[in-house]
């Protein structure tokens, strides 16, 4: 077995669901004794937070490059970057390392694309929302159409995302909103949704909303344990 690298603390509560996730699939595919070979390392969510919200990419670049080396030097075998938004850094950590980077939207492009679903509701932080990054690699290497809330519903997505779900609080009244804005995002046509923020799936789940969801967690950290599985 090769060994999983995680850039974790974004936040660790979806952190730990990382954690439970390749133990727990290491050990379906293995069974026995068998527990997944990885190293964390963790940031401090705080910083990372503050210099998102004032735009500073690329001094977030730094910090996410330098956390990959870490765990290369460590001995990972693949780097496991553990939230949908950071990505947005991806190509300053490929840069830096000389072991693969499993990307989170590729990793989900596959499991929509497996569906056949064509177009496809993007729920997450404004970042991955609003930006580029993340939609253009569902778009341009698996042709999926991605559709996004409108503006006021954005925000409130976002705002539960960094007032209620980083910080472990589940609210049944953000449930109802998520839920809501779901429904509106299927009467636009979307076939399923992407719960494109690793902490959406412990607010959300299947038999909440009428179309399938992705849950990105889930995808991301069992695509990793299928990848050092088979690269032994
Ligand atoms: N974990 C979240 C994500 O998947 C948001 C936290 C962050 O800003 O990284 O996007």
């Amino acid at each position: 077995m090769k060994t999983i690298g995680l850039i974790g603390g974004m936040s660790w509560e979806s952190s730990i669901v990382y954690y439970e996730l390749i133990n727990k699939k290491v050990k379906e595919k293995l069974g026995g004794f068998h527990s997944c070979k990885s190293l964390m390392y963790t940031v401090d969510f705080d910083q990372i937070v503050e210099l998102q919200h004032e735009d500073k990419w690329k001094e977030l670049d730094v910090i996410m490059a330098d956390a990959a080396k870490r765990l290369e030097k460590g001995g990972a075998d693949i780097v496991v970057l553990c939230t949908n938004t950071m990505h947005l850094c991806s190509k300053a950590i490929t840069d830096s390392i000389s072991i693969p980077f499993l990307h989170i939207a590729e990793a989900t492009g596959m499991a929509v694309s497996n569906q056949n679903i064509k177009k496809i509701a993007l729920l997450g932080t404004r970042f991955t929302m609003e930006k580029d990054f993340y939609k253009e690699v569902l778009t341009d290497k698996f042709g999926i159409e991605v559709i996004i809330p409108n503006d006021s519903e954005r925000e409130k997505v976002h705002k539960i995302i960094y007032e209620e779900l980083v910080h472990g609080q589940i609210k049944p009244e953000s449930k109802e909103v998520y839920k809501t804005i779901i429904a509106n995002l299927e009467r636009r046509g979307a076939q399923g949704v992407i719960l494109g923020c690793t902490e959406i799936p412990l607010l959300i789940s299947n038999s909440d909303v009428n179309i399938p969801t992705f849950d990105t967690t889930k995808i991301h950290a069992e695509k990793a344990v299928d990848w050092i599985l088979n690269n032994d």
